[in-house]
């Protein structure tokens, strides 16, 4: 009997090399990857296909009529015997097109005119060529439609006896042809009697699905356009149901482990800190504080996305949550993915809190606590005073970079896991310090990088989301500029002149570049660099021009356009002591332009700071750029950002820097970074812990989908938490669950 896991063999016939550029070439293994090799388009069976321009050398795919066939004879050059061919008329709605066939024989030329009879119509696939003013389709492949003849010598026509309405196009490998895969579907789906239906009948009826059958025959044989868009809505609403369950168990399963809930307990630190704070909290501020409040004195873990612009306040939110977990008599970690900010963020804490901060000091409030910094730059012996206190609970914040995830540090009674920028840090990474635990911590992921909703509930559809959506007072906008290299390379000067006026003003500048040296790439840092649809590294826009570097450029502009500036420059290979100075004395206005690479992206947080140039913008990602300019503007001055590049006016690099330019609305943008990238790199393994993605599922176009499908795995879930009453939906999560959990292992 014939299922959907059988091989695909058994629907295929009997030509042996076929099969094998099936399998091969497509990758259709089974029956079952036969059917969701969807067709890429149709072609309407009924009409003559409308032919507008035809262009030299372009592929048509055509539905047309013969208007004329006739049998002639030449001499064959090489051999110099006589032979044959049929030329043929195919008429289009729009120009005919010239046919020829070569035949050695008499008789097989006499058969193909047969079939190629006057009013025969059929699909023709070729190559367009121009021949003495007239239109010619070389080498067509064909189907042609009904009954037939037998015994094509050649094998070159097929035909199809029941021809339907629209004729299935798919995607194809060399050596197989649209009606070859068409045929063997056509086949598999008249001998598998028996197709498992993972959709309950109630959600069918209830979201107005099809039914599995009615689905693969809609999108392989439609007899009307709209029972395609039905069928792929159908395959993408099981797609979406079955992530929605998995995400949704999994939920369950976090929720299932306990926690420690962390109700504040008898402790002051944070009502202290509260008295203490220079300004007033946003209402947004407010509003996530209470609802992390109410996460954290419950008995299970606090999963939550803090998402919001770059100054919006997401450290002093996190931060308030630290402290009430150290109130609680726990302690709190906060995770950097850099080590300059790893850095930034432990100055910027420890100035906040105080004498609050200097907890078991001389000197320290007597609500106070330690706060430590761990990072990988630290000696064994810097370490230890740190790992020791961090060990005995004396710590109650310890702040570092992946160093934190070493197996030697542990904790008294961690509480609560802030991670800073979720885009640097995989699950795993997440997993690794949540395991250092007792019982699981509560978990608070910041991300400045903001992500449309659809995603945040697909690739982090286990976090509960909170976006800050206001800018704390003070806060002034920045003006974006494209400086067009390309067109205008005259208005660099311009744009170091525009430096000059800044720090005329008593302010200061970023100058970022792509590359550290010359020949040079900042190690670890090649995703700045944007990728094609394939993954690889994109071409460079303009390859004769070298790619701007710090080294380099901190250099000439120190001797030419910013002479008499005070110019430092900053990139991640310095040592960490002297990045940690230049930041030091960039904060503190002792340098005027800072010429980077990106580590300045998160967090560096320097209010004077007013102009950014960005050198060889297009070679950074939307998001990247959003987030770099968001360095700026943070004093209440106006800032000004200049993209400057090569990139011709018409390429998609500009696009993406005039989207840039265009708006300071990250959600916006994100969607713009979104539909620009192959969606595998958004939901990537490295933040969803996912090996492949999504199939059918698109997070942007079928955001109404997924959002029903999350409401109708909350309802499934809640009456029957193990799927007991739909044991094939259950068998589909379970293989989710499975190749997911594997994902994650691999990584390990
Ligand atoms: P984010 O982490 O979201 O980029 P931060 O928490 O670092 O933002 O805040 C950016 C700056 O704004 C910091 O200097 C911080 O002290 C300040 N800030 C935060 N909240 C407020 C507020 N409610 N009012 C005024 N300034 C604030
Ligand atoms: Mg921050």
């Amino acid at each position: 009997m014939i299922n959907l896991h059988s091989p695909v063999t058994t629907v295929l016939g009997d030509k042996g090399t076929k099969r094998k550029r099936i399998t091969e070439g497509l990758g259709i293994e089974t029956v079952g990857d036969l059917l969701l090799h969807f067709p890429r388009r149709y072609v309407k069976t009924g009409e003559l296909t409308r032919v507008a321009e035809l262009e030299q050398g372009q592929m048509l795919t055509v539905v047309g009529e013969i208007v004329h066939s006739e049998v002639r004879s030449h001499t064959d050059r090489r051999t110099g015997r006589l032979a044959f061919r049929v030329e043929s008329l195919l008429s289009t709605d729009g120009p005919s097109l010239k046919m020829t066939f070569f035949a050695k024989h008499r008789h097989t030329a006499d058969w193909r005119a047969r079939t190629l009879a006057v009013g025969q119509r059929g699909l023709f696939i070729g190559q367009v060529s121009s021949f003495q003013s007239s239109w010619q389709l070389t080498n067509p492949r064909m189907v042609l439609f009904g009954a037939g003849e037998e015994g094509d010598p050649d094998g070159e026509a097929s035909w199809i006896k029941d021809v339907g309405v629209f004729y299935p196009i798919y995607p194809l490998t060399k050596g197989v042809e649209s009606w070859d895969l068409q045929r063997a579907v056509a086949f598999a789906l008249t001998v598998l009697d028996d197709l498992p239906e993972l959709l309950p009948d109630a959600v069918r009826e209830e979201f107005g699905v099809a039914d599995i059958r009615q689905a693969f025959e809609w999108v392989h044989a439609p007899e009307e356009r709209d029972q395609v868009e039905r069928a792929h809505r159908r395959f993408r609403f099981e797609e979406a149901l079955v992530t929605q369950l998995v995400l949704g168990r999994r939920r369950m399963a976090v929720r299932a482990l306990g926690a420690s809930p962390r109700t504040g307990g008898q402790g002051s630190l944070l009502a202290a800190f509260d008295a203490r704070l220079p300004f007033e909290l946003t209402a947004g501020q407010h509003e996530i504080g209470a609802q992390i409040e109410h996460d954290l004195a419950q008995a299970h873990p606090m999963n939550r996305l803090l998402q919001g612009e770059v100054g919006s306040g997401k450290t002093v939110v996190a931060l308030r949550a630290m402290l009430r977990v150290v109130d609680s008599g726990g302690q709190a970690a906060l995770l950097a993915p850099t080590e300059v900010l790893a850095q930034q963020h432990h100055r910027s804490i420890t100035a906040m809190l105080g004498d609050l901060a200097a907890g078991g000091m001389l000197g320290g409030a007597d609500e106070g606590t330690a706060v430590e910094l761990l990072t990988g730059s630290m000696t064994r012996a810097q370490r230890t005073g740190p790992m020791s206190r961090m060990a005995s609970g004396e710590a109650g914040i310890v702040i570092g970079t992946h160093a934190l995830l070493e197996d030697r540090v542990g904790f008294a009674d961690l509480g609560l896991v802030v991670v800073d920028e979720q885009h640097r840090f995989g699950v795993e990474q997440r997993a690794a310090l949540t395991g250092k635990a007792v019982s699981p911590p509560h978990v608070l992921v910041m991300t400045a990088t903001p992500i449309p909703r659809t995603v945040a509930m697909t690739v982090f559809g286990d976090l509960e989301t909170s976006t800050l959506t206001e800018l704390p007072a003070g806060r002034a906008p920045i003006q974006t500029t494209v400086v067009p290299l390309l067109e205008h390379p005259q208005w660099i000067a311009r744009v170091w002149q525009r430096v000059r006026e800044e720090v005329g003003k008593g302010h200061q500048a970023y100058v970022v570049c792509p590359r550290i040296t010359g020949d040079d790439l900042e190690q670890g840092e090649a995703d700045q660099l944007d990728l094609d649809e394939d993954g690889n590294l994109a071409a460079p826009t303009t390859p004769p021009v070298p790619l701007s570097a710090v080294e380099e450029v901190a250099a000439e502009l120190a001797a030419g356009p910013l002479e008499g500036l005070r110019v430092a420059l900053l990139h991640g290979k310095l040592p960490p002591d002297e990045k940690d100075r230049t930041m030091r004395a960039f904060a503190a206005g002792d340098i005027d332009v800072l010429v980077s690479t990106t580590v300045i992206e998160v967090g560096v947080d320097v209010a004077n700071a007013t102009a950014m140039v960005l050198l060889d913008a297009d070679r950074f990602g939307v998001s990247q750029l959003h987030q770099l300019r968001g360095r700026i503007g943070r004093g209440g001055h106006p800032g000004i950002c200049l993209l400057v590049s090569h990139a011709g006016s018409e390429s998609p690099a500009r696009e993406r820097l005039d989207a840039v330019a265009g708006t300071t609305d990250g959600f916006e943008l994100s969607r713009v970074d979104l539909a620009q990238r192959r969606e595998g790199d958004v939901l990537g393994k490295s933040q969803s812990g996912f090996r492949s993605g999504l199939q059918t599922l698109r997070v942007l176009r079928d955001e109404d989908t997924i959002v029903e499908a999350r409401g109708c795995a909350a309802a499934l879930l809640a009456g029957d938490p193990d799927l007991l009453d739909s044991p094939l939906l259950a068998v589909a999560v379970a293989d989710m669950e499975q190749s997911r959990q594997s994902d994650f292992m691999e990584k390990g």
